[in-house]
């Protein structure tokens, strides 16, 4: 395989109250809703896609809403934190921020040289805050909660906690053309080749005492990784399918075209393409405004409509 990944694309968790779930996404971390939709898999449930101004690959934290969902809980094969990146003249002003609007967090020691945050959302996932020096180039969103110097600049990372780490090592490097170049205790970071773009990096946590984590509300479902177009996703596949995984067939997310696997750690991995992106439905000022429904679902909107929680967005103040 001569094609590299580029870094994330996406990573998908699993909240609870929706309400709760905006007011948080956007009210408190200034993330911008670029889509409003229903779970494919399950349409009397919402999908939020949050993102950067146009939801930029590498940006997109997205959430499954099941109302009274049963928490989940943290342990090995499943993504332990999941990161933003802020610039480093950021740290105070979200200390004060988390401050004022009462969320617990705590500034934890320096990882590899880059300052940490760490917090969790209402539903306990658990997220950071990490300093970066290259900030990658994202759209920040004139109506965001948050000032633009402040903001977050797409995924700093992912942590993923593994029993033994070197299988998934094994598929970063060899074939997804990642390489090793830090290392601390149990923590081992991997960054993809590209130059520049949001969520280069993968840490994995070598956790060989743990118990299995649970994934349901307040965990990670899948992270997802970004292919530049259609092809490159197949020739993703064929790769993957050749190295023994066992690779979803393409399915069609509007949005972007999806495959998944699990890797040899236990964690949901997915290639998903680039294009057509959030634009392909609704024009980029109005991103989010609006339930968008795909056209086979479209004579089922008013049943669905009734189905799903009221909801509001929080503006900026
Ligand atoms: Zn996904």
């Amino acid at each position: 395989m001569d094609k590299k990944i580029a870094g994330l694309h996406h990573v998908t968790a699993i909240a609870s109250d929706p309400q709760r779930n905006l007011d948080f996404y956007i009210g408190l971390l200034g993330l911008r809703l670029v889509k409003r939709t229903v779970n494919f898999d399950d349409p009397g449930t919402y999908h939020f896609y949050f993102g950067d101004a146009r939801g930029t690959p590498g940006t997109i934290l997205t959430f499954f809403s099941w109302p009274g969902a049963r928490r989940g809980h943290r342990g090995v094969g499943q993504i332990e934190a999941t990161a933003f990146a802020i610039s480093p003249d950021s740290v105070g002003y979200w200390l004060d921020r988390f401050k004022e609007q009462h969320v617990t967090a705590e500034k934890t020691s320096a990882r590899f040289g880059e300052e940490v945050i760490r917090f969790t959302d209402p539903d306990g996932l658990l997220l950071e805050l990490v300093t970066s020096d290259s900030i990658a180039q994202v759209e920040s969103w004139a109506d965001s909660t948050v000032p633009a110097e402040h903001s977050l600049r797409g995924f700093h990372s992912v942590s993923a906690a593994l029993e033994g780490y070197e299988r998934t090592a094994q598929l970063l490097t060899a074939s997804f053309g990642y390489r090793l170049v830090k290392e601390s205790g149990n923590r081992f970071r991997f960054v993809a080749p590209s130059e520049s773009g949001p969520g280069r990096i993968v840490d994995l946590l070598c956790m060989p005492d743990s118990r299995a984590g649970h994934v349901a509300a307040g965990s990670v479902h899948h992270i997802a990784f970004r292919a530049k177009d259609d092809n490159e996703q197949l020739q993703w596949r064929e790769h993957l399918v050749e190295l023994g995984y066992d690779v979803t067939p393409v399915i069609d997310r509007t949005y972007f075209h999806s495959i998944y696997f699990r890797e040899p750690g236990g964690i949901l991995f997915e290639i998903a393409t680039e294009p057509p992106g959030f634009t392909l439905d609704e024009p980029i000022e109005q991103l989010g405004s609006k339930l968008r429904l795909p056209p086979w679902m479209e004579a089922a909107r008013s049943q669905i409509e009734q189905v799903l929680p009221p909801i509001t967005l929080p503006a900026k103040q």
